[in-house]
């Protein structure tokens, strides 16, 4: 059953052997691309006597007429587009790293210097307690000698007692 289609462009009537559907077709008398509205929808197609009035649309594969626009060779812009996609992730994804890096300062990144750390706290404390050791036999020294000189004190307090009670006793013998 063929139809009856008005270009919506140039006017020009023409007939199509059966209907194209949804697929946009070319006007032949002026090389339009159109779209035919179904039959029955009045409300997407206006009916121009008994022609469908078709809908003016974009050029699907660019006719050899019209001057296709230089083409570069590689997709330039898409291309530049990624990149700068990828490049903005790259900068979120380093400032966030680095937001964390700062945020957790024992993150396993910090292992060695922890480590190293660890091992330069162990061997202070080794070295105080080294130093506390020598305090300590130093004092212990010091009490001993301490105790020496006051033992000998008692035995001299103890001679002289001795020397006073036999005073004494000569005394009380008198
Ligand atoms: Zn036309």
């Amino acid at each position: 059953m063929s139809i009856a289609v008005t270009c919506p462009k140039c006017r020009g009537k023409f007939e199509l052997p059966r209907h194209p559907g949804e697929r946009p077709i070319r006007c032949p008398l002026g090389g339009h691309f159109l779209q035919v509205p179904s039959h029955d929808s009045s409300d997407t197609g206006i009916q121009i006597g008994n022609s469908l009035q078709g809908v003016p649309v974009e050029d699907p594969d660019k006719p050899p007429h019209r001057p296709a626009p230089p083409r570069s060779p590689f997709p330039v812009q898409p291309l530049v587009i990624v990149l700068l996609g990828v490049l903005l992730l790259l900068l979120a994804l380093s400032g966030s790293f680095n937001l964390w890096f700062l945020a957790n300062p024992r993150g396993h990144f910090h292992g060695a210097e922890e480590a190293r750390r660890a091992e330069e706290l162990a061997r202070q404390q080794a070295e105080q307690a080294k130093i506390a050791a020598q305090q300590a036999q130093f004092l212990e020294q010091q009490a001993k000698q301490r105790e020496a000189t006051l033992q000998q004190r008692v035995r001299e307090l103890e001679r002289q007692v001795e020397g006073l009670k036999m005073e004494l006793d000569e005394a009380k013998g008198k």
